[in-house]
């Protein structure tokens, strides 16, 4: 593949020869309005309106059971281990591609990450990988899975939509109940994304999303815990603010709690950039269709949705031919100010996460050598006349 035609290209959708970044927010007048009434009404913490909207507008956007909004999306992890009781001793069975945010929310718990393999269909877990994995391996014993070689609990299965690309998620959860393991999604990246017509986060017992700078909305910092009970959701909200037991004028917490809610400005933006969010669907959609037009005529890969799955298209991902061609490539962008990325390192291939578990992880090393993400900005064209 000629590489400045790709540059071209991107240079062409964005209009512009400046610095094209990767993924960048975008703000209006209304982000700026809400933002301002939390600083005037002084509730610019935990308390405020603008939480419980934002989370309710996440529950009947997704058709949740319960929202909790959280600090952030690393947050969100961690505090769905912990009420489900993660600790010591205990595994939990994620993948190697993805942001280290997911393992090191499982380390906050104590608890040991187990790598199984993803898929090349869907850059995500891979239901087979999995079910091999725990067949080798794993007992059911009085309705928990242990880990045959240690007798430890292998307490849930963490898989991470990539990109915004849905994984077979309804595999995975029937994998997860026959073999009595929580599921906990993370779909930190892939807000608005479904499967079969239902959105990510919301077929475990839990999932997460995160609103940080760089996903499809924002709110500053901050992160969502979709719970599929309303007892669920109680607990959560309850750890979340240092589990304090409501009482008049008192300080009481019950338990060990955390102080993760999320404040009330970043709530704010968070809710008035959610009136965007099918803008930037649609818009991103339509610069995924540009993109896979243009490799279409050439010999590399342009990565689209999964078969049953509808993606947000977060980061346009390409699958190079080998790692030379995709080092060329990242060179050559970004030598000529058109921003690309490769893959996160391999998670089992950190200094603090190598000593884990894992099975083969041929698919993953192969997409690590060759993902290389593409600017995927929703906003390149008229985003200005846009009402909101
Ligand atoms: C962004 C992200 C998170 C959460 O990140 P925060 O910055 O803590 O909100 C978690 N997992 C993945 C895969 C992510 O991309």
């Amino acid at each position: 593949m000629n590489t400045k035609h790709l540059i071209k290209f991107v240079q062409q959708i964005y209009k512009s020869r400046d610095f094209i970044p990767l993924h960048s927010p975008s703000f209006l007048k209304a982000d700026e309005d809400r933002v301002l009434e939390t600083i005037r009404s002084t509730y610019v913490s935990s308390v405020g309106r603008y939480v419980g909207k934002f989370e309710d507008a996440l529950c009947s956007l997704t058709s949740s059971k319960g929202a909790v909004a959280t600090v952030n999306g690393t947050a969100a992890l961690h505090a769905s281990m912990h009420v489900r009781g993660i600790s010591n001793n205990d595994y939990v069975i994620t993948q190697a591609l993805s942001f280290v945010a997911t393992c090191n929310a499982i380390l906050y718990t104590g608890a040991k990450p187990i790598f199984v393999d993803v898929s090349k269909k869907t850059l995500g877990m891979c239901p087979i990988a999995l079910e091999e994995f725990l067949k080798l391996h794993a007992d059911v014993v009085d309705g928990r899975c242990i880990y045959k070689k240690d007798k430890r609990t292998i307490k849930a299965v963490i898989p991470m939509h990539t990109f915004g690309h849905p994984v077979e998620i309804d595999k995975i959860a029937k994998i997860c109940s026959e073999w009595k393991i929580d599921l906990i999604e993370d779909a930190a990246e892939s807000l608005g994304s479904t499967f079969k017509g239902k959105h990510l986060g919301t077929f475990g017992l839990l999932g997460i999303t995160s609103f940080n700078g760089n996903k499809i909305i924002t709110s500053g910092a901050g992160g969502m815990i979709f719970c599929s009970s309303e007892d669920l959701k109680k607990e959560l909200k309850h750890v979340t603010t240092t589990s304090k037991v409501e009482h008049k004028y008192r300080f009481k917490h019950d338990r060990l709690g955390y102080n993760y809610r999320m404040p009330n400005i970043n709530a704010a933006l968070g809710y008035s950039q959610l009136d965007r969010l099918d803008f930037y669907l649609s818009k991103k959609r339509e610069l995924a269709n540009r993109y896979a037009n243009f490799f279409e005529d050439t010999d590399i890969n342009f990565f689209r949705e999964p078969k049953n799955a509808r993606s947000n298209y977060w980061l346009n991902t390409i699958i190079c031919n080998d790692i030379r061609e995709r080092d060329s490539i990242l060179n050559t962008t970004n030598d000529n100010g058109v921003m690309t990325r490769p893959a996160w390192d391999q998670m089992n291939k950190l200094p603090y996460l190598e000593d884990n578990i894992s099975e083969s992880l041929i698919n993953t090393s192969y997409l690590i050598e060759r993902i290389v993400n593409l600017p995927s900005n929703p906003t390149f064209d008229n985003f200005e006349d846009i009402k909101t």
